[in-house]
């Protein structure tokens, strides 16, 4: 019971009810990333599932410049349309 509800304040927290999914399109229009283009990608490590990037992964990049894996912030933006790291809002269904 504490683990689930603890789940729920961390989903939550942004705002009581307010978690909102990015829209499909937004979700849709990340910039695709790769691992080999340094300027691009700052981070070695994906804030949503905390593995490290590693050759072959298919990687997006939010508007913030922050990059995951694509499974991962897909997955996460159809939750909360916010980036994991800084917060920067997409657009989202009720905005
Ligand atoms: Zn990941
Ligand atoms: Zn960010």
């Amino acid at each position: 019971m504490g683990v689930a509800r603890l789940d729920a304040d961390d989903a939550y927290r942004d705002g009581g009810f307010g978690a909102v999914p990015a829209t499909s399109e937004a979700i849709a229009g990340l910039r695709e990333a790769r691992l080999d283009d340094e300027a691009m990608i700052r981070e070695e490590e994906c804030a949503v599932c905390m593995e490290d990037f590693e050759a072959g992964d298919k990687l997006r990049a939010m508007p913030c410049s922050h990059c995951f894996h694509e499974r991962c912030i897909f997955d996460w933006l159809r939750v909360s349309g916010i980036c994991p790291l800084c917060r920067h809002r997409l657009p989202t269904e009720q905005s």
